[in-house]
C-alpha cells in the first residue's frame, strides 16, 4: 500500500490534521513535510533498528512517530510515567538502541544506556541523503508498546501496520464517519488509545485536537466551543467530565465519548445516561490495538454495562475448560481479528499462553447475554474462590466505590482454613465517619454474605500502575 500519510496529503493536502490547544494547527500535507524532513534529518543518527520515543502528547511526538515509518523504523513507546530503571527495562526488553525524547526529558533520558536524542537535537540536524519509505509494508511491525503491567510484569506487543489498519477500519464501520468529525486526544499517545487515534486521523481524513494531558476544564471548554465530536476516555477521565459537566449539555454535534481501558462503573455510566451524553462502551487492550468489542450505540441505554459486540472483522468466544459456555455463564474471553497482534516481543511463555489455534486468550472473564452481548466480569487472576463459590472482586469493589464517602475500593482473596479463600477490602475514604462497621452493613445489604469482606482496611491510597490501574496483586502485601 502507498505510504497512508503520503497518500493523505494527496487526497487532502489542505484538511486540518493536528490542532493543539495553544491555537497553533497543521493541514496533512504540512505534517507529511514535516515527518519527512524530522525523517531525513533522524537518518543522520539512526536508519535500523528499535527507536524509543519518551514524550507527552505535542506535535513533534507525531512528526516523529510518522517519520520513523518513512525510515521503517518500528516505534516503541515509553510511559512517562516510569522511572529511569523502568525506562532502562523496557528499552532492554525490546532491544532499543535509540531513544528520541521530548526536551523536558532530557535530562532523565540521559541516565538511560541508550544513546538519546531530543526532539530539538534532531531538528538542529542537516537532512541525511537517503531515500524515504513510500509503501507501508502491512505485514512489517510498526509500533511496540507495553502492556501496562496490572497483572505482572509489562509485556512488549508487536503491532503491525496491518493491526492499526483493521483497528482503524472496523471502528469507522461501527461508529460511522462524519465529514465533520474531529477526534480530541487527552489520553497518552503512548497507550494504544491514544495512538489509534493518529491512525485514524490519516486513514479517515480526520483532524484530531491534541491535548498534552488531560485537563478537565480544558477538554471541557474543547467539547463545547471546538467543534469536537468525538474524544476517548477511560473511567476516571469520564467521571471527571461528567463531574464538571454538571447541569449543562454537550453541543447536538459531540456524538461519541468513547469508553475503554478498564471496568466502567455502573453508577457512572447511570450518571452518563441521566446527564445525556453519549456513551459507548468499549473493551480492548493493547494487544488488539485498542477497542475489538464495542457497544453500538443503538444499544448503549437497553444493554447498559455490556461492552458490546465483536466488531465487524472480529470474533469473540467464551470458554470455560475448553468449550462455549452457555449464556450468562462466565468463562474466559478469547478474541480473535486483523487487529489482533501475533505476539510479546520476546516473550516465548507469554506468547504459548496467550496464542492458540489464531486465538487470543486474554485472562479476562466474561460471559454472553441471550443476545450476544459481551459483560466483562474481571481478570481471571483477580478471581476469589471461597469455599466453592467464585468471587469477582470487582463487584465488591462497586458495591463500596457506590456508597458515599468511599473513594477508592481493592478487593482480593486471603487465605482462610475454612472456606480456602476470603476477599478482604482495601478502602480509601474521604470521611472518617464511614467506618467499618458501616461499611459491612452497607456491603451485608447488596451482596451475598460469602461475597461480604471478611475484613475492611482503611489505607490512604491504593497501589496503581503508571496508568492509575489498581494493581490487586500487590494488595496481598499491602
Ligand atoms: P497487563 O496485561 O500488563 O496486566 P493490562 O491488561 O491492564 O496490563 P492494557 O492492555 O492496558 O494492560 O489493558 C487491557 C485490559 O483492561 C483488559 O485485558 C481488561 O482487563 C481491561 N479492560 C479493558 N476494557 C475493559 C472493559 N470494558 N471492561 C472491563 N475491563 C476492561
Ligand atoms: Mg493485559
Amino acid at each position: 500500500m502507498e505510504h497512508w500519510l503520503t497518500k493523505r496529503a494527496n487526497l487532502s493536502p489542505e484538511t486540518t490534521a493536528v490542532e493543539l490547544d495553544n491555537g497553533d494547527a497543521f493541514t496533512f500535507l504540512q505534517l507529511k513535510q514535516k515527518a519527512e524532513r524530522f525523517a531525513l534529518q533522524l537518518a543522520n543518527v539512526h536508519q535500523q533498528g528499535h527507536l524509543a520515543i519518551l514524550s507527552d502528547n505535542v506535535a513533534d511526538m507525531i512528526i516523529a512517530f510518522w517519520a520513523c515509518t518513512y525510515l521503517k523504523v518500528p516505534t516503541v513507546f515509553l510511559n512517562t510515567r516510569l522511572t529511569v530503571t523502568e525506562w532502562q527495562q523496557q528499552c532492554d526488553d525490546a532491544d532499543v538502541q535509540l531513544v528520541l525524547c521530548a526536551d523536558s526529558y532530557s535530562s532523565d533520558a540521559e541516565q538511560l544506556l541508550q544513546s538519546v536524542y531530543s526532539f530539538s537535537r534532531i531538528h538542529d540536524l542537516t537532512q541525511a541523503d537517503t531515500t524515504l519509505a513510500s509503501t507501508i509494508d502491512m505485514d512489517a511491525v510498526c509500533s511496540m508498546m507495553f502492556t501496562s503491567g496490572t497483572t505482572g510484569r509489562a509485556k512488549a506487543v508487536m503491532q503491525t501496520f496491518q493491526n492499526h489498519w483493521s483497528s482503524a477500519v472496523a471502528s469507522a464501520l461501527n461508529l460511522g464517519l462524519l465529514p465533520s468529525d474531529k477526534w480530541l486526544i487527552c489520553l497518552p499517545l503512548f497507550h494504544i488509545s491514544g495512538l489509534s487515534t493518529l491512525f485514524k486521523s490519516v486513514i479517515y481524513g480526520m483532524p484530531v485536537y491534541l491535548m498534552e494531558r488531560f485537563e478537565e476544564d480544558k477538554v471541557h471548554q474543547a467539547i463545547m466551543e471546538k467543534q469536537v465530536t468525538i474524544i476517548s476516555v477511560v473511567a476516571v477521565t469520564c467521571e471527571r467530565l461528567l463531574h464538571r459537566l454538571g447541569e449543562a449539555r454537550y453541543p447536538a454535534s459531540f456524538r461519541c465519548m468513547l469508553l475503554g481501558g478498564g471496568p466502567a462503573p455502573k453508577p457512572l455510566l447511570e450518571r452518563a445516561k441521566q446527564q445525556h451524553v453519549p456513551i459507548v462502551q468499549s473493551y480492548g487492550m493493547t494487544e488488539t490495538c485498542s477497542q475489538i468489542i464495542t457497544l453500538h450505540a443503538a444499544d448503549a441505554l437497553r444493554k447498559i454495562g455490556s461492552a458490546g459486540k465483536p466488531l465487524f472483522t472480529s470474533s469473540l468466544q467464551v470458554l470455560k475448560d475448553g468449550r462455549a459456555t452457555l449464556s450468562n455463564e462466565v468463562g474466559e474471553i478469547v478474541v480473535k481479528g486483523p487487529m489482533v497482534t501475533n505476539g510479546y516481543y520476546q516473550r516465548e511463555e507469554a506468547n504459548l499462553k496467550a496464542f492458540q489455534d489464531g486465538w487470543l486468550y486474554t485472562g479476562d472473564l466474561g460471559y454472553l447475554d441471550e443476545e450476544g452481548f459481551l459483560f466483562v466480569v474481571d481478570r481471571r487472576s483477580d478471581l476469589i474462590i471461597s469455599g466453592g463459590e467464585n468471587i469477582y472482586p470487582a463487584e465488591i469493589e462497586d458495591v463500596l466505590l457506590s456508597c458515599e464517602g468511599v473513594l477508592e475500593a481493592g478487593v482480593t482473596g486471603m487465605e482462610d482454613e475454612k472456606w480456602g479463600q476470603v476477599p478482604i477490602a482495601f478502602v480509601v475514604r474521604t470521611s472518617e465517619q464511614v467506618t467499618a462497621e458501616y461499611l459491612l452493613a452497607y456491603c451485608q445489604d447488596k451482596l451475598a454474605s460469602f461475597k461480604v469482606p471478611k475484613r475492611l482496611i482503611f489505607r490512604s491510597q491504593l497501589p496503581r500502575n503508571a496508568t492509575g490501574k489498581l494493581q490487586r496483586y500487590k494488595l496481598k502485601d499491602f
